[in-house]
């Protein structure tokens, strides 16, 4: 039984570097998230303030958190800052270890700082390129698993902390080039054995989603993979009515 509360998706909206307050009104006005899934919206933190909404099981998140809780760390922001406006954040994006240099341990303290400031971390992980081609994709999202999410949980402090995981293989994101059904399922069902079989029944049903150019035509192949609990969209998820699309999409599915 996977750990979705009342929701039968989880639809993660990624706007990376981009936004301004018109753009979220319009967006706000325009979007139809429903009663059946959970949707989160993640923008710069900047507008999470703004990102406050009546509508139904609609969520603010943020792209990121700092590894420090406080102190002399010009331009961070704190669990607890996010903690103010957003309920969810992602952790360990492949943008950000890439581009940030953040490393299995910096992770680490970035989701204990989530779960001590009440956030639900969307941990990220997938292979590059040049992994997949090679075939040692399992053994790399078993590292990026097993040096993160096992040493947290490791504590009995986290045990009962909510999870949710996104499977985005780097070579996907922004590309146009989606793995394949077959790929996803693979990987998903993978990750699924790991955590049960690490760290046992509880984190074993945690949302798995998919993230790495979805659309409004692929959507529906990938979510009826068994263990696909639901996708991180970022291009797609700028255009609101192709977000809200993809959203309708899993409706007609459930
Ligand atoms: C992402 O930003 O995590 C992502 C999946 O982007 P895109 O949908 O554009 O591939």
């Amino acid at each position: 039984m996977i750990n979705l509360g009342n929701f039968s998706s989880i639809f993660v909206a990624n706007w990376k570097l981009n936004g301004n307050i018109e753009f979220i009104d319009k967006y706000y006005q325009n979007l139809l998230p429903n009663s059946e899934n959970c949707t989160i919206i993640c923008s710069p933190h900047i507008f999470l303030k703004s990102l406050k909404s009546n509508k139904v099981n609609l969520f603010a998140g943020a792209q990121d958190v700092s590894e420090y809780n406080e102190g002399a760390y010009t331009g961070e922001i704190s669990a607890s800052m996010v903690a103010e406006y957003s309920r969810y954040v992602l952790v360990g994006h492949s943008e950000r270890r890439m581009f940030f240099n953040e490393s299995n341990d910096i992770l680490i303290k970035k989701i204990m700082l989530a779960y001590k400031y009440n956030l639900i971390p969307i941990f990220c992980f997938g292979e590059n390129l040049e992994n997949r081609e090679k075939g040692d994709y399992l053994s790399i999202i078993k590292q990026q698993i097993e040096k993160v999410i096992f040493p947290v949980f490791s504590s009995s402090v986290f045990l009962n902390q909510t999870l949710i995981v996104a499977y985005e293989p780097v070579w996907a994101i922004g590309t146009g080039k989606h793995a394949s059904p077959e790929q996803i399922s693979e990987v998903h069902d993978y990750a699924r054995n790991l955590l049960i079989d690490n760290i046992g029944n509880i984190k074993g049903s945690v949302p798995i989603l998919y993230g790495g150019s979805c659309n409004s035509q692929n959507a529906k192949s990938i979510l009826e993979q068994k263990n696909v609990n639901g996708l991180l969209i970022g291009g797609a998820s700028l255009d609101v009515d192709h977000f809200t699309k993809i959203i309708q999409i899993a409706h007609g599915l459930s």
